[in-house]
């Protein structure tokens, strides 16, 4: 077996409950499609061959999908270590519960929180703090494990000392602070690359000060580092630039090559290796050209 991709994104829904006004797939409870579940079991199964270990899901909201439980069962018996994000509002955990689906180290559930509870509240619509904090204590008592992500802004970040005593109680193990990336329902707010990346280290730094002793990583969209591979929800196997635009497709589950697909992912990770992903480079705060890389694209 080769190891040329261990982590895969799949957005099973764009189905939402909330419309969070950065979600950067503009889900909210209008939008409606599923992904194809048989295909993309399929697609994993295949690229095993290529090392794939982890697969990580979004949505929308995967805690609305019906789906879910027998998905995740699915995914750890065939040996995977599987990441859910959450919004915390909805029945993942009773759905996961009623699937039986058993806490394990090869699943991680991470909940989303974008500040303290009125900066939270604000940014997520009908979200509820209170409940959602509730609903992490839930999931961190039933696996024994809990991850909080946040999108980073100028406002989250000043409710930073609100927001961490919240943190430390729910016993997060891991944060991870998120760059905001202008694609679907948020346009950015003037801030440069650069200014964007700085806030967020200086997040982690005052999160670390105010004694959070748990993991902090930054995702940082922005830059090179955190490119990812991403099956979306119509079946098109995606390299995630910084806005729907930039995106690269590089192969569709309905007529996927595993031969295509592993050159791809060949000229992916050198492109990762030379920081080529430079749509938006932090570095300079240019907006650059499309790399010009020759991955094999869905028509080929
Ligand atoms: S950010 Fe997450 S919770 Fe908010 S609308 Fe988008 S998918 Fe839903």
């Amino acid at each position: 077996m080769i190891d040329l991709l261990e982590t895969l994104c799949v957005q099973i829904t764009l189905k939402c409950n909330l419309a969070c006004t950065h979600c950067r797939a503009a889900s909210s409870p209008k939008t409606s499609v599923d992904i194809d579940l048989p295909l993309v079991k399929k697609f994993l199964y295949a690229i095993k061959a290529i090392g794939l270990k982890h697969v990580s899901i979004s949505g929308g909201e995967p805690g609305i999908d019906k789906r879910i439980g027998e998905f995740s069962n699915w995914l750890i018996s065939e040996g995977f270590y599987l990441t859910i994000t959450t919004n915390g509002t909805t029945q993942l955990l009773s759905r996961l519960k009623s699937s039986n689906v058993h806490p394990s180290t090869r699943l991680r559930i991470n909940v989303s929180i974008d500040g303290a509870k009125d900066i939270h509240n604000n940014i997520r619509g009908n979200a509820n703090f209170e409940k959602i904090i509730v609903e992490a204590s839930k999931i961190k008592s039933w696996l024994n494990w809990i991850g909080v992500n946040t999108v980073v802004t100028p406002t989250v970040k000043n409710s930073l000392p609100e927001l961490v005593p919240y943190i430390k109680s729910l016993g997060a193990e891991r944060w991870a602070l998120i760059t905001p990336m202008p694609r679907g329902r948020f346009k950015g707010d003037g801030s440069s690359p650069s200014e964007i990346l700085q806030m967020t280290v200086d997040a982690k730094a005052m999160i670390q000060d105010l004694g959070f002793n748990g993991k902090v990583v930054i995702y940082n969209f922005i830059g090179t580092p955190h490119t990812s591979i991403l099956v979306d929800v119509n079946g098109l196997i995606r390299v995630t630039g910084l806005s729907d635009k930039d995106d690269i497709v590089i192969g569709e589950l309905k007529n996927f090559s595993l031969d295509k697909f592993s050159k791809s992912v060949e000229q992916y990770k050198k492109a990762k290796e030379q920081k080529c992903f430079n749509w938006k480079s932090w570095e300079n705060d240019q907006i650059p050209t499309m790399p010009s890389l020759k991955f094999q694209s869905a028509e080929d």
